[in-house]
């Protein structure tokens, strides 16, 4: 079965396709022209701004996944905008370190709010996957994207760049969420022409 995922982002889709291996679903590209205003002022408002879109222009079953890195000492700075924090991947990791010079708590977390809607944009399953660390003193590793050269995974000692993909997918934010996700699914009847008899208690 196929799922829109409310991406423009081939990496990203990559990683869901992945982590979906043997569920049946494969996730798909939104047509040409997706572009949703993602004016939320949380992940959750996000993601469903995403969904929704996705659902209008492709009138199909979809799923979108909002995400970013959360530092305890900068009041959960990036946040949603950990995506324009600055205009580059490296800028964004140099300017996250510099504005945590000399800071002594350095706790952080990946978030990913991940919504599914059907074709009409209907809420049918809503959920949040996160990914507890800290963030290193400099950056090392270089597997990944994003913040992973600079952020330590509880309990490994390494960044999350130092992890194979596989080792990522099974710890991180948005393998927690999406395997919730495909959970919900199991639970879903779905025919090939929409969507019927949804459950409503997932
Ligand atoms: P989104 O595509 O709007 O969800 O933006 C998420 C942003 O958060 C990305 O551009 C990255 O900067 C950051 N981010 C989210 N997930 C990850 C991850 O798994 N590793 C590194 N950075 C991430």
């Amino acid at each position: 079965m196929k799922i829109v995922f409310a991406t423009g982002n081939p990496h990203k889709l990559q990683e869901i396709n992945e982590i979906a291996q043997g569920s049946g679903i494969e996730f798909v590209l939104p047509p040409d022209g997706f572009d949703p205003i993602e004016n939320g002022t949380a992940f959750e408002e996000n993601s469903l701004i995403k969904a929704r879109e996705a659902a209008r222009i492709s009138n199909m079953i979809s799923l979108a996944d909002d995400s970013g890195l959360c530092t305890e000492a900068l009041n959960g700075a990036p946040g949603i905008h950990s995506a324009r924090y600055e205009k580059t991947a490296q800028k964004r990791i140099e300017k996250l370190l510099n504005a945590l010079k000399n800071e002594k708590n350095r706790k952080a977390k990946f978030v990913c709010a991940m919504t599914l809607v059907d074709p009409q944009g209907k809420i049918l399953f809503e959920t949040v996957g996160e990914c507890h660390g800290e963030i290193a003193l400099k950056q090392s590793g270089t597997n990944g994207f994003g913040y992973d050269p600079i952020f330590i995974v509880d309990g490994t000692g390494k960044t999350m760049a130092e992890l194979s993909e596989n080792e990522k997918n099974k710890i991180s934010h948005r393998g927690k969420a999406l395997r919730k996700v495909l959970n919900a699914l199991k639970n879903l009847t779905i025919f090939s022409d929409g969507v019927d008899n949804i459950l409503n208690e997932l």
